[in-house]
């Protein structure tokens, strides 16, 4: 019998059957927005603000917080919300009196507000490695769980999908590319699904002289061409270690073996990837590069919001283009390749090194070349062993980033 992806539900998902909507009894979406102050978070609020009757936000995890926090909380009234500690709670009780809601501290304070009661959906947009645990307790909890944290699937996306079907949990994504994926392989049999491709814009370096990508400042590789992302982001779709995680994050949401998952350089950024059939079809899933529509996609999914994100001008773009990746410049999508074949633990301590190697970049301590230098260096040296539980996983990406600082030591 063939497999259908249920509506275009990523192999992650359950055919379970979407929360309550408005008039069919459930009134409006309650939304938990993990990582409330990043890039994707502050997105999400302005979308779930501009629909009030669709979405409610029940509660919040945020970092360090500071005024950007006490002002979300004030706007949309979460009934608890969570702070990386108690400097960051204090600083929030000062700014809201009274009208301060209910506070949890730390990563563990962050996965009580990602399995809290009364909620329908969890946007996952943590930064880095340590968005995986809130991630893991939402989907351990059954919720709909927006994916804008790609480390969680890098760091554990096979156990991750096994806890879904067990739980009933959804996976929707919001990466952009895996969103255009999801979307293009609606109503399809994954048994007609040839390849999946994802684009890369090539990162402000792409059309570069190879010596702008030696030279570059933090400040230059912070300008992407297309997107408004965050730090650690920009950084990787400089490197093109982001296209590394994203074939990573695609292998697990979508089930397929790396091979059926091809890059493509499109440095336009307006087809935000394809799914290649096998009768030779390619469905494309094209937009703005604006984070508003994957985040609104999830959010609403099975239905779109009606946004008004200025409409895709193809004629204005006059021209799409395509190539292969460089892999001799940017050789962090063969790492990514690397890391799945070692499997088990191997994109866990690739994902860790990678963090610490960004940061070091963004310290002006070394150049963008030497991070998928640093990157390699402790994926060689690492052993696997199979990703068992989320503890296991996570001390192999605190290894990869440890192993990376030694490495960043002897450098100097
Ligand atoms: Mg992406």
């Amino acid at each position: 019998m063939s497999r259908r992806l249920p509506e275009g539900a990523p192999a992650a998902s359950s055919g379970r059957a979407p929360p309550p909507r408005e008039g069919e009894g459930g009134g409006a979406r309650r939304v938990v927005v993990l990582g409330s102050t990043g890039s994707v978070g502050r997105q999400a609020l302005a979308v779930i603000g501009r629909f009030p009757d669709r979405f409610r936000v029940v509660g919040l995890a945020a970092g360090r917080g500071g005024e950007t926090l006490a002002q979300q909380v004030r706007a949309f009234r979460p009934g608890r919300v969570a702070v990386a500690g108690e400097k960051s709670a204090g600083e929030l009780r000062r700014a809201l009196g009274r009208g301060c809601p209910d506070i949890a501290i730390g990563t563990e304070g962050a996965c009580q507000v990602a399995a809290m009661e009364g909620a329908d959906f969890v946007l996952s947009a943590i930064s880095g490695g340590s968005g995986m645990r809130p991630t893991a307790a939402a989907i351990a909890r059954g919720r709909t769980v927006g994916l804008a944290n790609k480390e969680s699937m890098v760091l554990a996306g096979e156990l991750l999908g096994a806890l879904a079907r067990s739980s009933g949990a959804r996976i929707l994504p919001v990466d952009s590319e895996h969103s255009a994926i999801f979307q293009c392989l609606s109503g399809q049999r994954r048994e007609d699904v040839r390849r999946l491709v994802l684009t890369a814009s090539g990162g402000p370096f792409w059309a570069k002289p190879p010596g702008a990508f030696a030279r570059a400042s933090p400040a230059e590789a912070l300008r992407h061409p297309n997107w408004s992302m965050g730090e650690k982001i920009t950084i990787d779709s400089a490197t093109l270690m982001n296209k590394a995680l994203e074939v990573i994050e695609a292998r697990w949401l979508f089930d397929l073996p790396p091979e059926k998952i091809a890059v493509l350089v499109h440095p336009q950024s307006v087809v935000h990837s394809l799914v290649e059939f096998r009768d030779g079809a390619l469905l494309a899933q094209l937009g703005v590069s604006d984070m508003r529509g994957p985040i609104a996609y999830a959010l609403g999914w099975p239905e779109r919001v009606p946004l008004d994100l200025a409409p895709l001008d193809l004629a204005a773009v006059g021209r799409l283009t395509f190539a292969p990746p460089d892999e001799t410049r940017f050789p962090a999508v063969a790492l990514g390749r690397r890391a799945l074949d070692k499997g088990g633990t191997a994109p866990a301590a690739m994902s860790g090194a990678d963090e610490a190697a960004v940061a070091a970049f963004l310290a002006g301590r070394i150049g963008l070349p030497a991070v998928a230098g640093i990157v390699a260096r402790v994926l060689d040296e690492h052993v696997p062993r199979a990703v068992d539980s989320i503890e296991t996983a996570w001390a192999a990406s605190e290894w990869g980033r440890v192993r990376a600082e030694a490495l960043l030591d002897e450098i100097g």
